[in-house]
């Protein structure tokens, strides 16, 4: 059984992609600093296996560490090792997320999403570990509201979170060009991931600063805040407000499973793919989506637009469609349906 690394497992993302890596025979090993988790998320991606009779018994782990720390990541990459589980692949999902934050504290994005990957790099390549998922972001894209964004459009990240993503790409490009015999690469530009798995065990619930909407969505239902707030009514988009791509974290994780596939039965290259569903939702659609769920769950209240938004965010998943094994299954009111599971069973 091999064993993979998951940077930031006990996130957001990286939660539900453990379940799914266990649940397809992979070994895991989880490494987070915690900085936007908690103490209990390990104990809740356990519960989500055991809910779902998946054995996990040795099969997954978790350390506390930074990813810019060399010494620590030396360490583990030995001690698998000498273990008999070999670190072969890794999903690095660690790294900080929230664009408006990204603007306040260039230095510290760039330090731990920057400094964090090229540190990871160095001890995966000393270790003869050549194969890497990265999670990027459609911020990398100059937005174009007139058509679905492809992987060919342009690229013009306007926040500094955006800038460290693009960075990263460029980075592991070389990297591959460096040695084209040797590294797998992956770099998914991910759209916006919604959602929770349906046992409602995990989901999204960040520590710190967030600038998505179910984040904010998240704190309407927890009741501690009483309206969410919608940027502008007045966007040239068919009910005024702006529409996302929408995908559910599941369907996420399981395109992470699919081009872990990919790479190892293709040959090594650098792939860049995006990951989104290539339907565009707008904020009140999913309001009323919630609200049609449970009427009158989600009040809401229109405010001024924000600096930096745009219209029309979506993507043009062809690619993934065409080279891997997978689609996206889930519907917009599965993501809303189990947001509402993730919030009741807490
Ligand atoms: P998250 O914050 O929930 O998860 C990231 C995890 O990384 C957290 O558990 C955090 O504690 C950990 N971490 C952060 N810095 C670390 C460090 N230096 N060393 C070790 N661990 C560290 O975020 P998420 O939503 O699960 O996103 C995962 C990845 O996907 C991120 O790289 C993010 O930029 C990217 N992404 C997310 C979205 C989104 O909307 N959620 C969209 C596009 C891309």
């Amino acid at each position: 059984m091999e064993t993979i690394l998951v940077t930031g497992g006990c996130g957001y993302i990286g939660s539900h992609t453990c379940v799914c890596l266990v649940k397809n025979g992979y070994n895991v090993v989880i490494l987070d600093s915690l900085i936007n988790s908690f103490d209990n998320s390990f104990l809740k991606i356990k519960n989500v296996l055991l809910k779902e009779k998946i054995s996990n018994k040795g099969r997954i782990s978790f350390i506390k560490g930074d990813v810019r720390d060399e010494a620590f990541l030396e360490r583990l990459f030995s001690e698998q090792k000498k273990n008999n589980k070999r670190i072969t692949r890794v999903i690095h999902f660690a790294g900080l997320k929230c664009i408006y934050e990204s603007i306040k504290y260039p230095l510290k994005y760039w330090e731990v999403n920057v400094q964090g990957t090229i540190t990871l790099l160095k001890v995966m390549k000393k270790h003869n570990c050549f194969s890497i998922i990265f999670s990027s972001s459609a911020t990398v894209y100059k937005p174009n509201s007139t058509k679905l964004l492809n992987e060919e459009d342009i690229l013009k990240p306007s926040s500094p979170y955006g800038k460290t993503k693009l960075a990263i790409e460029d980075f592991l490009k070389d990297l591959y060009e460096s040695d084209k015999k040797n590294w797998r690469i992956a770099s998914l530009r991910y759209f916006n991931p919604v959602g929770s798995h349906f046992s409602g065990l995990i989901g999204e619930n960040p520590k710190g600063e967030s600038s998505n909407l179910f984040p904010a969505i998240l704190k309407v239902l927890k009741n501690y805040q009483k309206n969410l707030l919608v940027f502008g009514n007045d966007w040239p988009t068919k009910d005024g407000t702006c529409i996302r791509d929408f995908i559910h974290v599941l369907d996420l994780a399981e395109a992470h499973i699919a081009t872990l596939n990919f790479l190892f039965s293709n040959k090594p290259q650098y792939l860049t793919l995006n990951i989104g569903t290539g339907k565009g939702r707008s904020i009140l659609q999913v309001i009323n989506q919630f609200n049609n769920l449970e009427k009158g769950i989600l009040k809401y209240n229109f405010v001024q637009k924000r600096i930096g938004d745009h219209p029309i965010i979506v993507a043009d998943n062809k690619l993934a469609l065409k080279l891997l094994d997978w689609e996206p299954k889930r519907t917009l009111k599965d993501m809303c349906e189990d947001t509402i599971n993730n919030v009741k069973s807490k």
